[in-house]
């Protein structure tokens, strides 16, 4: 694996000269994100890919194709996350509207699929590109063995300088069990495969001050934090006619990917060989830094859950022990237990109000939680007749949650 570099601390000199050839023509510093990555995520919205109702816009995917296998010259790996299934299946049904009920859009995603690999398939073929579709779901991600499965056909792919293209299987995935959108696929593919940064291409400049529509006085974040707080405000949640994602889910996967240590671009597609700019050390939209704390891996397994099967409440006591750091979930903090779980599973911890303050892997499985809550260590046996561990969640098997936004 290669490990994360955080290059302001030996971003060479000649790329920083380079970098001035390609300067943006608002004349911002070059930032140092994009230029020493090693692998990289691109994110490429519906807008990008599509045409305002008329599908694929093949002119958009072979830039992105000609970009791509720019970056794959500079020896950068690539994965791509591109959006567009559902848009392009809606112009091959002739439907107008992006419709309503679950099985139309797991019909419009199957049928528009096709034509996005194809798309892809083609541009890349035309540049010596191999390029491959990999259809993630949720599950793919919250199951260790099949998450561990994933990434390695992922590195697997990389190490044969093939450009991976990845979408939801929106075809077999209700709302329940959905990633949702692909800003936060983006993010959970950065953590998978341990990029250096995720960029992710939309129809606006960046991450604004405020809603540029309704403020004048909004502008450009040029950069900050991935976990400033301040960022969540400031994206509002407004959502595009055709994608998924607005600048919330935007900021919110900038977060999730600097769990991993990766920084987060988030700038406009629209602008001129954005990828190659970047790469070259251009500032171009919003540059979001992951700060230097990393997840080890498993830990970061588990807060990538997205969806938990089962959840425990804690009391005002214990939910202060986990929060200060370092302890274990003793059962005898537990007050409730609720979902259906076994050993082994990822569970949240709530505290008194119902906030989540952590998840991690349960030494029991539901039925015997409920039995030995509030239960003292010495008693675990006399319960159940065997006793695992003391710990209902070991501390190395638990991930503090964030404070809430
Ligand atoms: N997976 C959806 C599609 O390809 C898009 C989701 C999104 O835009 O975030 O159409």
């Amino acid at each position: 694996m290669t490990p994360p570099t955080h290059p302001e601390d030996h971003r060479p000199a000649e790329r920083a000269e380079a970098a001035t050839s390609a300067r943006s023509a608002d004349g911002a510093s070059p930032n140092s994100v994009i230029a020493p990555a090693r692998r990289l995520v691109v994110k490429v919205g519906s807008s990008l890919v599509t045409d305002e109702g008329r599908g694929i816009d093949h002119a958009a995917v072979a830039r992105w194709a000609e970009q791509i296998a720019g970056l794959h010259e500079l020896g950068k790996d690539v994965v791509l996350v591109s959006s567009g299934a559902i848009a392009e299946g809606m112009k091959r049904l002739g439907w107008p509207r992006r419709p309503s009920e679950i099985p139309e859009l797991q019909a419009a995603a199957a049928v528009g699929q096709m034509g996005l690999a194809q798309a892809y398939e083609s541009a890349f073929t035309a540049r010596g590109r191999h390029c491959a579709q990999i259809l993630l779901t949720h599950a793919d991600l919250a199951n260790r063995r099949r998450y561990l499965n994933a990434r390695s056909a992922l590195l697997t792919l990389m190490g044969l300088r093939v450009v991976p293209v990845i979408n939801e299987n929106d075809t077999v995935v209700t709302d329940e069990i959905k990633v949702g959108d692909n800003d936060t696929l983006g993010a959970l593919v950065t953590n998978l495969v341990e990029a250096d940064a995720l960029i992710i291409l939309t129809d606006q400049q960046g991450l604004f001050s405020a809603d540029p529509r309704k403020d004048p006085q909004a502008h450009l974040i040029r950069e900050a934090r991935a976990d400033d707080p301040a960022l969540v405000a400031m994206a509002g949640g407004a959502g595009s006619a055709i994608g998924k994602g607005g600048m919330l889910t935007k900021v919110l996967a900038a977060r999730r990917a600097a769990q991993s240590g990766a920084h987060t671009i988030i700038a406009s597609g629209r602008e001129p060989d954005v990828l190659l700019r970047l790469a070259a050390g251009d500032a171009i939209g919003s540059c979001l830094r992951a700060g230097s704390g990393k997840l080890a891996a498993r830990k970061q397994w588990m807060a990538d859950h997205l969806k938990v099967l089962g959840r425990v409440t804690v009391d005002a006591g214990a939910a202060r022990r986990l929060r200060e750091g370092g302890a274990s979930l003793l059962p005898v903090g537990v007050t409730e237990v609720g979902g259906e779980f076994e050993r082994g599973d990822v569970i949240a911890v709530l505290d008194p109000d119902g906030v989540e303050i952590a998840r991690g892997l349960s030494n029991y499985a539901a039925a015997e939680a409920r039995l030995i809550r509030r239960a003292p260590t010495s008693q675990i046996e006399a319960i159940l007749g065997f006793i695992e561990q003391p710990e209902l969640i070991h501390r190395d098997n638990m991930v503090l949650r964030q404070a809430p936004a």
